[in-house]
């Protein structure tokens, strides 16, 4: 897959940085997704999201979401919105719609998986909403909710023939 003239490889940096790895999304896809598309590879996986971090809409998404993140993390916003992200305001929303520039490219498959993970949070999104790592993920637990949900989608995609959540 040609990732050149993109930010893909600074996003993959900025994950990790984050404490993200692609096998931490990978496990959400499968999550999602094993009981759609049958053989459910690695390389399938691998490949979907690779694509879906390679578009530019959700690498701004995902670059944006992890600075206000970061700067959150170093007491650096002006009020109310530093105290808003400190103590992850509910109604705050704003990480909500920012994945929305996600989802909205991968049709309504994506945007009912997205819903799925944010409310049962499976792994790497149990960690990402954990107060108690000290870290400030408001964004990024949806940020990467909305990366496996939209390559699922894209799985699911693949497998027009076969069943899958939209009847969630
Ligand atoms: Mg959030």
């Amino acid at each position: 897959m040609d990732t050149k003239g993109n930010y893909y490889d600074l996003v993959v940096k900025r994950l990790a940085e984050r404490g993200v790895k692609l096998s931490d999304i990978e496990e959400l896809v499968y999550f999602l997704q094993k009981d759609y598309t049958h053989p459910l590879t690695h390389e399938k996986m691998e490949d979907a999201i690779k694509n879906v971090l390679s578009k530019r809409e959700v690498q701004n998404a995902i670059l944006t979401g992890i600075q206000l993140d970061v700067l959150a993390e170093e007491k650096k916003l002006d009020e109310p919105i530093q105290s808003m992200m400190v103590k992850d305001e509910s109604l705050y929303g704003v990480d909500e719609i920012l994945t929305f520039s996600i989802i909205n490219l991968y049709g309504s498959i994506s945007f009912t998986n997205y819903g799925y993970v944010d409310r049962l949070k499976p792994g790497i999104l149990k960690w990402l909403n954990d107060p108690s790592t000290g870290h400030i993920n408001v964004f990024l637990d949806d940020l990467i909710g909305a990366v496996a949900a939209s390559a699922a989608a894209r799985l699911a995609h693949d497998n027009p023939a076969l069943e899958h959540h939209t009847s969630k």
